[in-house]
């Protein structure tokens, strides 16, 4: 999309960093990957000369080999490897205290919503959810004890775009600690950190894993003090990723490029075939023309990714979709190799009241395609069937 020469060389850099990351090859022994250190504990040859890691919670050189990766990629300081997406925002929150206000955009992460819903509301930790398109909202929402800005752009699933970079000065400007959901664009599409903000969160069972075989969760710092208090909440809590999944994670990141680029081709011809379907209520996706935001989006982002979100206009024809599609996996999550197709009233988002989802434009009749690497036209022709009748 953006033909800007600076841009072309920092994506072939990110692919070449993508293979070449500092622990392609091991260097005790050559060996072509990352080795699974499967152990808990390490030896210490003498006191006076503790071994560089003394117990796996606090530290582990295969997730350290994943957590240096993921922070080389997103340009940031210092990485951090979790159990789940919902574990390293979790995590991530625990920097806010009791009394403490936090603003959010509207249409997060259903599991995000509930986390600050029903579980740090009784921290006394206080959430504004506010339309983050519309910055008058974002400043209306500040308040003497508001310490966090949390965005997610694309949002999902109806992908509406927040301007990155006039957050993040307008949040620094009144010395507030902001955090982003880069789930759905990766460190190929969108490095928030060169935005200006301070703590990037990946849900890695998504695109990041691509293989929809590991559950695992990243987050990346814009400085080491922030790295440091990061790391004393993730020994804490001990909310880290076991060794296996590090490993898997490092695999399936390897080949993000080839995927993305991939599915996101597909994506963009299913949403072209869908916006020209008279049958469907709408259809979003950044990078169809007309899409609110699309100027910003292009402006922070390299691509538009591989969700498409589509309303075919009721729950009924919605639940008739799902019934009939044999293609796609019909199921909660997105970013993998095969196609997934989900129900976001009746999945992730069925935690929220219907009036609340209902505001957020989540209506009954919305799908969320996150589009794989099967062949386009057969992912169509399936489709076809599927809304016909
Ligand atoms: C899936 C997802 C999460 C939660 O991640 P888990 O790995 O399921 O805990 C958070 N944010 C977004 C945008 C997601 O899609």
């Amino acid at each position: 999309m953006n033909k800007d020469q600076d841009l072309d060389k920092k994506q072939r850099k990110f692919a070449t960093d993508l293979i070449h990351f500092g622990g392609e090859i091991d260097k005790a022994t050559g060996a072509s990957s990352v080795p699974i250190y499967q152990a808990s504990t390490f030896h210490h040859e003498s006191l006076a000369n503790p071994p560089q890691h003394d117990y796996s919670r606090s530290g582990n050189p295969t997730r350290q080999a994943l957590e240096d990766y993921i922070a080389k990629l997103e340009g940031g300081v210092r990485g951090f490897a979790f159990a789940s997406g919902m574990a390293a925002i979790s995590t991530s929150l625990m920097l806010l205290s009791a009394g403490d206000h936090i603003i959010v955009t509207e249409d997060v992460y259903g599991g995000t919503y509930r986390l600050l819903t029903s579980i740090l509301s009784r921290m006394n930790i206080e959430t504004t959810f506010v339309d983050m398109t519309d910055f008058a909202q974002v400043q209306a929402a500040l308040k003497p004890n508001t310490k966090a800005v949390f965005l997610e752009t694309p949002s999902n699933p109806t992908l509406k775009i927040t301007d990155i970079k006039l957050i993040a000065d307008w949040a620094k400007s009144h010395d507030l600690l902001t955090l982003l959901d880069n789930t759905f664009m990766t460190p190929y599409h969108q490095r928030p950190i060169e935005l200006g903000i301070d703590i990037v969160l990946h849900s890695a069972t998504k695109f990041l894993g691509g293989h929809s075989d590991v559950l695992a969760g990243l987050a990346v710092t814009a400085n080491e003090n922030l790295g440091r208090r990061l790391k004393i909440l993730q020994n804490g809590m001990g909310t880290v990723l076991g060794v296996q999944d590090s490993w898997l994670l490092i695999r399936g990141m390897k080949t993000l490029k080839a995927r993305m680029e991939y599915s996101e081709t597909s994506a963009m011809k299913l949403a072209q075939w869908l916006a020209e379907q008279p049958s469907i209520a709408k259809v979003y996706y950044p990078g169809l023309p007309g899409h609110p935001g699309r100027d910003i989006h292009e402006r922070q982002s390299l691509g538009y990714g591989a969700v498409v979100s589509f309303d075919v206009g009721s729950g009924e024809r919605a639940k008739q979709v799902l019934d009939k599609v044999k293609l796609p996996l019909v199921a909660v999550s997105l970013g993998a190799v095969e196609s997934i197709l989900s129900y976001p009233a009746m999945m992730s988002h069925a935690a929220m009241p219907r009036e609340v989802r209902h505001q957020r434009g989540i209506a009954d009749g919305l799908l969320r395609y996150s589009v794989g690497l099967e062949d386009i036209e057969d992912l169509i022709d399936d489709l076809k069937q599927a809304l016909s009748g």
